[in-house]
């Protein structure tokens, strides 16, 4: 028996198991951040390395304190709701993410979220949109700067705690959203459904230390960390299938 027949097969039975019809497709399953992606995965670059824009103390309590408890907290659902986590993917948990408890979506989420958000920014010196991506949010904004603005503004409206992303819909077409809590566009539940291709963090904890009440500030400077080149990676992966 093939190993993706052993699978599907272990998945069917494991999920039949619970109860729960994980049927729906990912929106996307050509990349993955690992292979255990439900556990906490090591930080690509030091807590320091995005200073000055955003501070290393900032970043040890976020990722050790607020990061860590999501990874955790999503392992305990998922055995708690008979999520088998060898045999379901992050994203498909996420696909389904209505079928579940409040915690489950709260810590599904904050996990995928953190995870994708760490990977998404880099160390300056700030790049711009590349190849492909760049032709996209040209066509789609008129510009690179209208973008920023778009996203910014919804980044800033977002009232209380939450995200705010660029994505891609299953028709192709770019768009900015922002979604409350740890809700992303991955959700079953979600207004506007799409692949993120960048995502900024904007509860309290990713900048009060630094920025305080000036929530603008932290989301003008985040532009100097964020990785282009990854984000064109996720447009090319996405527009693929
Ligand atoms: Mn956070």
């Amino acid at each position: 028996m093939s190993k993706s027949s052993q699978n599907r097969r272990q998945f069917l039975k494991n999920t039949g198991k619970a109860g729960i019809a994980l049927a729906t497709a990912p929106i996307l399953s050509s990349w993955n951040f690992s292979s255990n992606e439900f556990q906490q995965q090591a930080l690509p670059y030091a807590y320091n390395a995005l200073e000055p824009f955003i501070d290393a103390l900032t970043m040890e309590i976020h990722y050790t304190k607020h990061a860590a408890t999501y990874a955790k907290n999503v392992a305990d659902a998922c055995t708690a709701e008979k999520v088998n986590t060898d045999t379901t993917s992050l994203r498909t948990l996420l696909a389904n993410i209505s079928k579940f408890s409040a915690k489950m979506r709260n810590n599904a989420g904050g996990h995928f979220n953190h995870e994708f958000f760490w990977q998404i920014m880099k160390p300056s010196p700030a790049t711009v949109p590349q190849n492909e991506l760049a032709e996209a949010i040209n066509k789609t904004f008129g510009s690179f700067t209208a973008f920023q603005t778009a996203f910014s503004d919804a980044a800033k409206a977002r009232f209380g705690s939450g995200w705010a992303w660029l994505i891609v819909k299953a028709d192709g077409q770019l768009a900015v959203c922002s979604t409350a809590n740890q809700d992303n566009p991955l959700m079953d539940i979600a207004e506007m459904k799409g692949e993120p291709i960048i995502g900024l963090d904007v509860w309290e904890h990713a900048y009060y230390l630094k920025y305080q009440n000036k929530r603008p500030d932290y989301i003008n400077n985040w532009w100097n960390l964020v990785n282009w080149e990854l984000a064109n990676k996720h447009f090319v992966s996405f527009n693929k299938k």
